[in-house]
């Protein structure tokens, strides 16, 4: 009978110690669902509940921005306020920097590709130096001559570039090569001592797209590389017709906000078959990239 009775009054006991944990369990999250409320709508609150959020994470998230109810807001305002695709919308949830330039940048993506993507969001190592580039000169390319400084690019680039001023050549127009592939020191050097780290017009060291051999510098012999190129008759067929050899103009005028540059009439990049949809969308590669891969 007594051990009965003691084993009633510990079951009592338990009962009464469960009972008031899970009351201050629901009033630390009635307390939760209250603070939650200062900052987020309904449907967010309800976003947070089921994924067992918490009001101290919400603290994390309010200090350092990265917590996943900003994403999840943002992902919802992304994609209502700015039209996005569903695709665009989580590239850009997963990658909130992807136009912040020069903040958090990541590793240049697709490396050793033609769809390579090298900005102010993307970077290349120092000692990076692309494989098989060649020798302007094995493809009588007219160039700019530097002596001891000789322009190399990716062999495929110096096929096209060849195929498409062969081209331009019976209808009139002739080009010059300025410029190709350049290392991270001579990035370095124009960065610092010749442009004055100007960002609006020159690249900071690893983060100009000339180190993967892709991109090139185009003008006339006369215009060189200034705006004159721009009002030229050769510049004009040149933006018409680069995409059928897979070529694109890569700082256009008007998406200064995207790439980062102001605009360059005679830097192309050499992107092989996404030239065609990137030239007829007219969009830049970083817009291309984020709505059909996922990043
Ligand atoms: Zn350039």
């Amino acid at each position: 009978m007594r051990k009965k009775y003691r084993f009633f009054l510990i079951s009592i006991l338990i009962t009464i110690v469960l009972l008031t944990v899970s009351l201050v369990k629901e009033k630390q999250r009635q307390k939760q669902i209250e603070e939650l409320s200062r900052y987020l709508n309904e449907e967010e609150i309800a976003f947070a509940i089921t994924n067992n959020i918490m009001f101290s994470d919400l603290q994390d998230f309010l200090e350092y921005d990265n917590f996943i109810i900003f994403y999840y807001r943002s992902y919802q305002r992304l994609k209502e306020d700015y039209s996005l695709t569903p695709l665009e919308a989580i590239n850009l949830f997963h990658n909130p920097n992807y136009y912040s330039f020069y903040k958090n940048p990541k590793p240049a993506l697709f490396l050793e590709t033609p769809l390579v993507l090298v900005n102010k969001c993307y970077y290349l190592e120092k000692d990076f130096v692309p494989e098989g580039l060649v020798l302007i000169d094995d493809y009588k390319l007219p160039h700019y001559d530097r002596p001891g400084d000789e322009i190399r690019l990716k062999k495929i680039v110096l096929e096209k570039l060849k195929l498409m001023f062969e081209e331009a050549k019976s209808n009139d127009h002739s080009f010059v090569v300025y410029s190709g592939y350049r290392n991270y020191q001579k990035q370095e050097y124009l960065y610092y001592e010749v442009y004055g780290e100007n960002d609006a017009l020159s690249a900071r060291p690893g983060f100009s797209e000339h180190q993967t051999g892709y991109a090139v510098d185009i003008s006339t012999a006369t215009a060189g590389l200034t705006r004159h190129f721009e009002k030229t008759a050769a510049f004009k067929w040149l933006k018409e017709n680069a995409y059928r050899f897979g070529f694109i103009l890569r700082f256009p005028k008007g998406k200064e906000h995207l790439t980062g540059y102001e605009y360059e009439p005679w830097h192309f990049r050499y992107v092989g078959i996404h030239a065609t949809e990137i030239h007829l969308k007219e969009i830049t590669l970083e817009e291309y990239i984020l709505a059909n891969f996922e990043l």
